[in-house]
Order: C-alpha cells, then sequence, then structure tokens
C-alpha cells in the first residue's frame, strides 16, 4: 500500500452519515489504494456533561441553537496534538469561499485537511476566528448542515490524488480541469432513438476524436458558461474554432 498523501478528519454530530456516505465511488477507491486516509470525528466525544451537550441557545434571542465553541476547540486540538503534520481547518458554510476545480486542487496537496460541519445556526463565531483557516461554500442556498457539503469537498479532492482515477479515467479532461466544460459523451448501441454517435468517435482516429472533443468542449462552455472562456488557455487554433462556433449559431 503507498502511504497515505492525505489524511482527512470531518468533525460531526452526525459522523455515521459521513463515513457510510465515504464507502462509495472515489473516496472508497482513495482509502483502499492507501492515498487517503478518512477519519469521522464525533463531535460529541468532546462535549461536556452527561448529555454531552454540543449545542446551545442563541445570545440575543433568535430562534435556534448554535454549535458551542469548546467542544470543537477540543477536537481540533486533539487533532493538532496526535500526529505531526498540523490539519488545514476548513469549515463549510454559505459564507465562505464558492468551492472550486481549483481549490479542490490546492487542497488536495495538502497533507492532512480537517473539516468542521456546522449545524443549526452555524457555529459560535469566536470558535470560527480561533480555529478557522479557510471557509467554503458549495453554493448560494442553505443546508441543514455541513456534513453534505464536507463530502462534496472530501469526494472532489479524493479523485485529483494521484493514482485514484486510472489514465482513461483521467481527470485532465473532466469540466473545469483546462477551464472548459467536458465535451459531451456517447456509449453503445451507435444508434439509438433515431440519433447516432457522432462519426468522429466512432472513427478510431485519435487525431480526429481529440479535434471533436476540444471543440464541443469550446461549444459547450462558449453556450453555457462563457464567462469560463476568460480564464481558460486557449491556443490560435480554439479560437479559430470559437470563431467558427459563433459564426455557425449565428446563421
Ligand atoms: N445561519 C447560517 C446557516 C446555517 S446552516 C447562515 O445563514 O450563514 C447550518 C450549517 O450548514 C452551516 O453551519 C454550514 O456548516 C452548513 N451549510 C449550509 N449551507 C451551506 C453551504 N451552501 N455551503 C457550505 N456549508 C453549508
Amino acid at each position: 500500500m503507498a502511504s497515505p498523501l492525505l489524511t482527512c478528519e470531518i468533525v460531526t454530530i452526525f459522523p455515521e452519515m459521513v463515513a457510510d456516505a465515504l464507502t462509495y465511488g472515489m473516496p472508497r477507491r482513495a482509502v483502499e489504494s492507501g492515498r487517503m486516509r478518512i477519519r469521522a470525528v464525533d463531535l460529541r466525544d468532546f462535549a461536556d456533561g452527561p448529555h454531552r451537550q454540543v449545542d446551545d441557545y442563541p445570545y440575543g434571542g433568535t430562534a435556534g441553537m448554535v454549535l458551542k465553541p469548546e467542544p470543537l476547540f477540543r477536537a481540533v486540538q486533539a487533532a493538532r496534538d496526535d500526529e505531526d503534520a498540523s490539519p488545514h481547518v476548513v469549515y463549510m458554510t454559505p459564507q465562505g469561499t464558492p468551492l472550486s476545480q481549483r481549490t479542490c486542487e490546492r487542497l488536495s496537496l495538502q497533507p492532512r485537511l480537517l473539516v468542521i460541519c456546522g449545524r443549526y445556526k452555524g457555529i459560535d463565531e469566536r470558535a470560527r476566528m480561533e480555529l478557522v483557516d479557510e471557509e467554503l461554500s458549495v453554493g448560494d442556498y442553505v443546508l441543514s448542515g455541513g456534513e453534505i457539503p464536507a463530502l462534496v469537498l472530501v469526494d472532489a479532492v479524493a479523485r485529483l490524488l494521484p493514482g485514484v482515477l486510472s489514465d482513461a479515467e483521467s481527470a485532465l479532461y473532466d469540466s473545469f480541469a483546462d477551464d472548459l466544460l467536458d465535451a459531451p459523451h456517447y456509449t453503445r448501441p451507435a444508434e439509438w432513438a433515431g440519433r447516432s454517435a457522432p462519426e468522429e468517435l466512432l472513427s478510431g482516429d485519435p487525431k480526429r476524436v481529440d479535434a471533436w472533443r476540444r471543440r464541443e468542449a469550446l461549444r459547450r462552455t462558449w453556450a453555457r458558461r462563457p464567462e469560463l472562456l476568460k480564464d481558460a488557455a486557449l491556443s490560435d487554433e480554439d479560437m479559430r474554432v470559437l470563431d467558427e462556433i459563433k459564426t455557425e449559431s449565428d446563421t
């Protein structure tokens, strides 16, 4: 087994929810191949008293509950104490920076991540200030907890670790890898519902296949997310193809 490239701890009041979800797909493969270690940490293990209370009423009398600072502090401290590399601490919050493929690439290079999942109204502001290195959002909507956002992050990072995807599945071709959306995909049968798979893909000629994929990636991106083209590294040939695509759509 390869030595783990990334250790990831997820601090949550629902450790089973997180642990179960990570036994599928790329996170599972990343763990089984030894590239990644994932641990769901139960916040209640760091709470006081017989009820192991992790939440409390908000000051100021608004509705809902807030995750208390001390259990979060102890959970992060325990992670800092038990190994050499101190974890990069991420808090999933709708107020964070929108998660992107670039961020996932950067985080996949960290030796150790600790992801805090909020619940209820969120976490005590002082815990955020004391503990958190980076705040990330999965989009402009509010979920009931940070577990699903944490799973989104860990899944996206796991598939970027070297050796997790096979060459054929390479992340290089995915949407956003080069700031373009992915080209459409086809499988057998070659004819279905009166539509055939593009003849370039059926041609068996790698040059034609690549040219077709690049053109369709440019077409998709221009049609659906034109703002991505601003940052994409486009060759002269890409620019020429893009002009053709724009002209085609005018006619
Ligand atoms: N009152 C907070 C939202 C609390 S939602 C606010 O308006 O900012 C409860 C928890 O769910 C949050 O602490 C956060 O961890 C998680 N969460 C909800 N929506 C999220 C999103 N879009 N991205 C990341 N985490 C989210």
